[in-house]
């Protein structure tokens, strides 16, 4: 298949891991932002076969993983209720909330559905007038698009029984308090490539100017990734510390304008909370002032559910980099994908899900 046969040729990611091998000279920490390129990189046991002084951290690039505990216990709050039609991407289900999931509310009667887009839900709402509708609407710049449109669909055919739980975030904030950490080890970032075909990589310039750090957009397929593996160590080895484009066959400067400009219609930057980080300033999307009558959260006034982690996961220390999910001593004992302690563990994007799937 085209664009996907030749970036899995294994002659190329022979001669791929050869000239990384070639090129480096000393041990370099390389974080991968997005959950998919961790997955991938540990499906095709590309970490086994790089150098011992090639380090790959995992980033937080797993919205699943990054959606604070009491926004889940929200959701369920909101799904339990008997006018609610609660619509959500399947992930999103299995995710454990502080005393159970949106599995076990629809087990019990609640009518949770999962959808492809949000543009379901707004169907849903106008084919369900008598019901109330809300999406949950989790998700990096990749998704945000798609919310927008959904709510501005909703608000220019008059739909009033639509509404989203907003809680989404945006990387290049991420990406900045991890390096403004003084426990950061990272030294070159993978940029998720999915996330600058909507965004392009503008706002990355500054992030590598100020930090002094290589930051390679990256692509997902094993040629892909060793290639922007080989830059950012490129860049490392000569003391460099630009943004190159791995991903050009996607991603432009500028990204997608048209998308760009549904999302600055419907939202705004916010501070936004993430899982086992913390409150990261502007670091999400919020719903605009004029649009507040699509916030679920306002709607069914559950804004002050607060929920305490369990203090075995160290999910946070993983999504900055700081901890590897073989250290942490649940793994594959208390937490399993059956028995899930933290969302890591369960998103088809989380590390622990990768490490248990591929690296047990
Ligand atoms: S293995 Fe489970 S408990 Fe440990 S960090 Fe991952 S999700 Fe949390």
């Amino acid at each position: 298949m085209k664009y996907l046969d030749e970036y899995r040729d294994p002659a190329q990611v022979k001669t791929l891991l050869q000239k990384i091998e070639e090129l480096v000279s000393q041990h370099w920490v390389i974080m991968e932002i997005c959950g998919g390129q961790t997955h991938s990189f540990l499906r095709h046991g590309l970490n086994t076969l790089l150098p011992p002084q090639v380090e790959l951290v995992h980033g937080p690039g797993c919205p699943v993983c990054v959606t604070p505990l009491e926004q889940i216990d929200k959701a369920i709050a909101i799904a339990s209720r008997p006018e609610v039609i609660f619509t959500s991407y399947g992930d999103m289900l299995r995710v454990p909330g502080s005393s159970t999931d949106l599995f076990s509310v629809r087990a019990k009667g609640g009518d949770v559905r999962v959808v492809y887009s949000p543009l379901e839900a707004v169907q849903l709402a106008e084919a369900h007038p008598d019901k109330e509708v809300v999406f949950f609407a989790i998700g990096f710049e990749t998704t945000a698009p798609a919310n927008a449109m959904a709510v501005l669909l909703a608000q220019r055919k008059g739909i009033t029984n639509f509404s989203i739980i907003t809680a989404q975030v945006r990387v290049p904030p991420a990406m900045e308090a991890i390096l403004q950490a003084e426990s950061c080890r990272v030294q070159g970032f993978l940029a998720a490539g999915h996330v600058c075909a909507v965004m392009g990589f503008h706002e990355y310039l500054p992030l590598a100017e100020k930090y002094q750090v290589p930051i390679v957009v990256t692509g997902f397929e094993p040629v892909d990734l060793l290639q922007g593996l080989y830059a950012t160590i490129r860049q490392l080895e000569a003391g460099q510390a630009q943004v190159e484009n791995q991903y050009q066959r996607a991603v432009s400067e500028q990204g997608n304008q048209a998308a760009q400009q549904s999302i600055e219609k419907a939202f705004q930057p916010v501070d936004r909370k993430w899982r086992g980080i913390g409150t990261i300033p502007q670091s999400g999307w919020g719903l605009r002032p004029e649009l507040t009558a699509f916030d679920a959260e306002l709607k069914f006034e559950v804004q002050d559910i607060l929920t305490q982690e369990s203090p075995l996961c160290i999910a946070g220390e993983i999504l900055q980099g700081l901890k590897k999910t073989v250290e942490c001593p649940a793994f594959c004992s208390e937490c399993t994908p059956q028995n899930p302690l933290g969302a890591p563990m369960v998103s088809s994007e989380g590390a622990c899900a990768a490490y248990y799937r591929y690296h047990r």
